[in-house]
């Protein structure tokens, strides 16, 4: 593995200009976030190769422009409807990876499905995984993403090492934890704005096998599942709970897991999968659809033995099997709300938003609850801190929604709580930016050509 240290070049590199005719960016109206929620024409260019990004990056019909992955940020964070998208899927190599200690350096573009396809089978995977593992390591950086080990490990920034940005002036830096240390913490967390990461080496965990020991415990308030959660830590490494938000009782089915040594360590298969072929209709999803999904879910999981062997690939992305799953919310999409609030405020704050919640009939059946460790998050703008987060889809009702969520805003505020922004494609700018408190040291590194709809809407 080739060292990273200090191979800092500013060698400027966006030339030669496209001829004036040539047209590197083509117009899609196709290009949605996960939410599928907000349609706009969007301008889009997928690179091969990273000498091609110097001359889209300095494309001057388009002013600004916004690197993305594989668009499973729900919101407008991936979005950038003035300026121009370089999806960075087709830079997908992996750089170097080295068996013996667990680094591996690979293009920003590659998915955590393929890297896990690589390294699992020699004993490795990700320090830290978000619920799908269709997500790039350049998103993974961008949001900096948390997982179920959070407790114990931090965000997936906390495992990188280095990484390779390309600015708009043409300056290829090499960040790390210890180079160009405020640039390192502006991009981990940073929403793509300060530049286009080219690639990541990233440290990874040891694992004995592909499988994981999975405890099973149904609780029935949240007072319960504090207990739990908080009985959990030191004994689990990775821990998660479903709550049933249409009976704003608190109930739920909580997880547990550690890695279990039996079972061999063969990958997962991406070949196998079921697709949501079209958009259901909107009446599909209602309140005693999802009421029914719920008791027949609580029920089931209360009957089921209370220990399980399951592959990595049930345990950590359930939705991952079900190719399209966004569909089912329809044509108008799903909005999804992920708040955190910190400690202290979570009695009075948790049970409001569940009451509101359910008092509004909206809510759907994927509703995940966690608590957060205090490992500090390395990013800037990171979201997560100390506390308990819960993240919730809504069908999309336009403003019966919007103002659902406004609603939910104000229990958010008053505890002190933030919002993921990879889940958001509405939160007001003020709340973003008393939620953010250093997002005016983070502007200082913003690359003057990078942007997104989320940040016009929450800067400006
Ligand atoms: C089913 C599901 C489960 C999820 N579970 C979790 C979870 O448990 N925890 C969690 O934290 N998140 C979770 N997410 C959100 C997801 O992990 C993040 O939105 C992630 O960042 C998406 O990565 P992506 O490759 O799709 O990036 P995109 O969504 O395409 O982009 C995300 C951000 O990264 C930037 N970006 C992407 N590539 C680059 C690059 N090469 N250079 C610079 N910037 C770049 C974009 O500009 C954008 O700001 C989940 C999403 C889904 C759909």
């Amino acid at each position: 593995m080739t060292e990273t240290r200090s191979l800092v070049s500013r060698s400027a590199d966006l030339s030669p200009a496209p001829a004036a005719d040539e047209k590197l960016f083509i117009q899609r109206r196709d290009i949605l976030a996960w939410g599928r929620a907000e349609r706009r024409t969007q301008r889009w260019a997928r690179p091969r190769f990273r000498d091609e990004l110097g001359p889209l990056l300095g494309d001057p019909t388009w002013p600004h422009k916004l690197a993305t992955g594989l668009r499973r940020s729900y919101g407008d964070s991936c979005l950038d409807s003035d300026g121009a998208l370089v999806d960075m899927t087709g830079l997908d190599r992996l750089i170097a990876f080295d068996p013996l200690t667990g680094r591996l350096r690979a293009e920003a573009g590659a998915s955590l499905s393929e890297i896990l396809q690589r390294i699992v089978p020699h004993g490795w995977f990700v320090a830290t995984t978000p619920g799908t593992r269709f997500v790039t390591l350049g998103g993974a950086v961008a949001n900096d993403v948390h997982g179920k080990n959070h407790h114990g490990a931090g965000t997936f920034g906390a495992s990188v090492l280095a990484l390779g940005l390309l600015r708009s002036d043409g300056g290829r830096i090499v960040a790390t934890p210890d180079d160009e240390p405020d640039l390192f913490r502006a991009t981990v967390g940073g929403l793509g704005l300060t530049g286009v990461i080219e690639w990541v080496e990233i440290a990874l965990s040891r694992i004995p096998g592909a499988f994981l020991d999975v405890e099973i415990l149904p609780f029935e308030s949240l007072d319960a599942f504090w207990s739990v959660a908080a009985d959990s830590v030191g004994k689990a490494e990775h821990t998660v709970a479903w709550i049933d938000c249409v009976t704003g009782r608190g109930r739920g089915v909580f997880t547990r897991a550690n890695w279990d040594a039996t079972g061999g360590v063969a990958a997962h298969d991406d070949r196998s999968f079921r697709s949501v072929p079209v958009e259901f209709p909107g009446f599909a999803l209602n309140r005693m659809s999802v009421a029914a999904f719920n008791e027949l879910y609580y029920r089931l999981h209360t009957m089921k033995a209370a220990r399980q062997r399951q592959p990595y690939s049930t345990y950590f992305y359930p939705l991952d099997s079900l190719r399209n799953w966004n569909r089912i919310y329809g044509a108008r999409g799903m909005r999804q709300y992920q708040c955190v609030i910190p400690w202290g405020e979570e009695r009075a704050a948790l049970p409001a938003l569940l009451a509101e919640i359910s008092r509004s009939g909206q809510a759907s059946f994927l509703a995940v609850i966690k608590t957060f460790g205090d490992k500090p998050s390395p990013g800037m703008l990171s979201f997560p801190r100390p506390g308990t987060t819960l993240a919730l889809d809504f069908p999309n009702r336009d403003d019966v929604t919007l103002s659902l969520m406004g609603r939910l805003d104000s229990i958010v505020r008053e505890a002190g709580g933030a919002l993921y922004p990879a889940k958001d494609g509405r939160m007001p700018a003020d709340m973003f930016r008393l939620s953010f408190p250093r997002w005016q040291d983070f502007a200082r590194w913003k690359d003057p050509a990078m942007n997104s709809d989320f940040w016009r809407r929450v800067s400006q």
